[in-house]
C-alpha cells in the first residue's frame, strides 16, 4: 500500500479567530489553510471553544482535516504556560463550566484594566467593549483596539508599550488554570494536551517543566512552534523524545501578512 506524502507546512495546529485575538473568522481561516496548502488543523483559541465548530463544519465543506482545539491561559512553578487541547468534545460541561470561569475573569480584568486607564485620561466604554466580545475571549488586544478608535494611541504596539504590557501602569494580571487541571479536564473531555511553545515561557528551567507536565499526563510538545529558534525546536523535539511524548507544529497565526511578532499560516510546522 502506498502511504501519501504531507509536504512541508501541511500541519498546522495552532492558529487564532476572531473568537479571540486573530483578525479572521473560523471560515476565513480555514480559506487560508487552504491557499496555503495546510491540510490537517486545528484552531486553538485561548480560552475559548466558542468558534470550534464553525471551523470544523468550514474544514469539512474544504477538504481540511480539522480537529477541535483551544489554548489554556495555565499556570506551573508561578509561570505562565500555554496548554493546547486537541481532539475534546467541544460541548463537554465541565470544559464549558472552566471556560466559562475565565471568561467572566477576563471581563472583570477589562474592567479593572479600564480603571486604572481612568487616571491617564481614557475612559474606555466598558459596556460596549463587552457587547462587541460577548461569548469571546476578551484581552488586552481588544481594549488596544478601542484605545486605537478613540485615538488615545496609534496602534496596538503604542498601547502595549505605555500602558497594558506587563510593568505598565494599566497592566492587570489576567486568572489562569493550574496547568495540571486545565490537562485533566482536557483529558476528562476525551482529549490529549500539548505544551505550547514551551520555549517561550520556560527558561532554563525546560525540562524540569517538562517532566513535571509528562508526570502529570501531557501528550504532547510544540516543538516546531514558529516562535521557537531551529536550536530550541530540535531541544523541544528530543526531550519530547526522551519523555515518550508527540511532537507537533504550528504558527500560532493571528493575522494574515508578517508583522514582527506574528507568523504566516503554516510557518514552521512539519509533518
Ligand atoms: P491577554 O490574553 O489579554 O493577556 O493578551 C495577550 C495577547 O496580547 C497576546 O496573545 C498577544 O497577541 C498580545 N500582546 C501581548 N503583548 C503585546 C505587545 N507588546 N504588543 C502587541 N500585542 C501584544
Ligand atoms: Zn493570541
Ligand atoms: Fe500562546
Ligand atoms: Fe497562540
Amino acid at each position: 500500500m502506498t502511504q501519501k506524502k504531507l509536504k512541508a507546512g501541511a500541519v498546522d495546529l495552532h492558529m487564532h479567530s476572531v473568537f479571540s485575538d486573530g483578525t479572521l473568522t473560523p471560515e476565513e481561516l480555514v480559506g487560508e489553510c487552504v491557499k496555503h496548502g495546510v491540510r490537517i488543523a486545528s484552531l486553538t483559541d485561548h480560552d475559548t471553544v466558542a468558534g470550534v465548530e464553525r471551523f470544523i463544519r468550514q474544514g469539512i465543506c474544504s477538504g481540511i482535516t480539522a480537529v477541535s482545539g483551544l489554548e489554556l491561559s495555565s499556570v506551573l512553578l508561578g509561570k505562565e504556560i500555554h496548554i493546547l487541547g486537541y481532539g475534546f468534545d467541544p460541548s463537554d460541561e465541565t470544559l464549558l463550566a472552566t471556560l466559562e470561569r475565565l471568561r467572566a475573569g477576563r471581563e472583570k480584568r477589562a474592567e479593572a484594566i479600564a480603571e486604572k486607564l481612568i487616571d491617564f485620561g481614557i475612559t474606555i466604554d466598558i459596556t460596549a467593549l463587552k457587547d462587541r466580545y460577548r461569548g469571546k475571549s476578551l484581552g488586552r488586544p481588544a481594549i488596544a483596539d478601542m484605545m486605537i478608535e478613540m485615538g488615545c494611541v496609534a496602534d496596538r504596539r503604542e498601547a502595549f508599550e505605555r500602558y497594558l504590557a506587563e510593568g505598565r501602569p494599566a497592566f492587570v494580571d489576567k486568572i489562569r488554570v493550574d496547568a495540571y487541571e486545565g490537562m485533566d479536564i482536557i483529558r476528562k473531555a476525551g482529549g490529549i494536551s500539548v505544551w505550547a511553545h514551551p520555549a517561550l515561557n520556560a527558561g532554563a528551567e525546560g525540562e524540569e517543566m517538562l517532566k513535571l507536565l509528562s508526570d502529570h499526563g501531557l501528550d504532547g510538545v510544540e516543538a516546531f512552534s514558529a516562535a521557537h529558534t531551529c536550536r530550541e525546536a530540535s531541544m523541544y523535539a528530543e526531550l519530547a523524545a526522551r519523555y515518550g511524548l508527540y511532537v507537533t507544529s504550528g504558527s500560532d497565526f493571528h493575522k494574515p501578512g508578517e508583522d514582527g511578532k506574528h507568523n504566516p499560516l503554516g510557518s514552521r510546522s512539519y509533518v
